[in-house]
């Protein structure tokens, strides 16, 4: 992409030094481009967030970020339409208008990254609910007895198959003699999921069956959203998404647990195309959406 400009978030500056920064790489970025002041900006934010009224209600990851106007903010210091997203959101976006659902009307798309993520298109509608906090996918429960996840609930897909979780996991068995391959790839670091899927490929099996339980659960929640918005296609997005098939393939093994036959048969899953530029892409989309309305 031409005309691409970068800078570090540096979240511990608090929320104004970070909206200021933003301001000044869209206006970098507008005037290299030599774009005119009608041209709208989309933003892809971590959630949860309010897209109606353009607020970040609070985001774990940045310090400070408690009810923060962000479109208000930016609209002020870029005098241009400014239009916000929680970046599951701008991904099932992104992936709809230039990835691997290009023009495909029901849509999940799941962001699978130290999080999990995603949104949900039926009938070529972005589904975000009354106050616009949907789709929370990756907090959908796949198990009453299963571990705490980092929302508060009990048995949610992300404490399954969210980076954390794999994390998690993995170190637990590292502990035992089991885990001595992965101890020895992680060389005293974190065993983060890439150092399980590496484990994985290596044919260890201990890491297998972590990615098993992990897939195994990405199947019963697959199943759930097939059940319930009978999709074209699954794309699967994020970091954790590159394991590939120690993961998906057994999600693709039990799907016939989960849902109806009739609704599978119509169903593609399917890697996401645009990798880390999903987002990027998907706010450009959200922007070009509310343009077309
Ligand atoms: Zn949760």
């Amino acid at each position: 992409m031409s005309n691409r400009l970068m800078s570090p978030t540096r979240a511990e500056r608090g929320p104004t030094a970070v909206i200021d920064g933003m301001a000044e790489l869209i206006n970098c970025t507008s005037d290299a481009a030599g774009l005119g002041g009608d041209v709208s900006i989309g933003v892809a934010s971590p959630g949860p967030l309010n897209p109606r009224t353009g607020t970040v209600l609070c985001t774990p990851n940045l310090p400070g970020w408690r009810h923060i106007p962000l479109v208000d903010h930016l609209q002020e210091r870029t005098r241009r339409t400014v239009y916000l997203a929680n970046d599951g959101n701008c991904g099932a976006l992104g992936e709809v208008r230039f990835g691997s659902a290009k023009g495909v009307q029901d849509l999940i798309y799941l962001a699978l990254g130290t999080g999990v993520g995603g949104g949900i298109v039926s009938g070529g509608v972005l589904i975000n609910g009354v106050r616009g906090l949907g789709a929370e996918v990756g907090h959908v429960g796949v198990s009453m007895n299963g571990p705490r996840c980092t929302c508060g609930s009990v048995g949610c897909l992300e404490a399954f198959v969210g980076g954390w979780a794999i994390q998690c996991e993995a170190e637990a068995v590292a502990t035992t003699a089991d885990g001595k391959l992965m101890r020895d790839l992680a060389k005293d670091g974190p065993i983060h999921a890439g150092i399980v899927a590496r484990a994985a490929d290596a044919g260890d099996s201990a890491a297998t069956l972590i990615l098993d339980r992990a897939g195994h659960a990405l199947g019963a929640a697959m199943g759930a959203f097939i059940n319930i918005f009978n999709p074209r296609m699954i794309v699967i997005g994020g970091g954790v998404a590159a394991i590939g098939e120690h993961l998906v393939g057994p999600a693709r093994q039990v799907l016939p647990m989960y849902c109806f036959v009739d609704m599978r048969a119509v169903l593609t899953i399917a890697y996401s195309s645009l990798g880390n530029d999903t987002g990027l892409f998907g706010a450009a989309a959200l922007a070009l959406a509310a343009i077309e309305r």
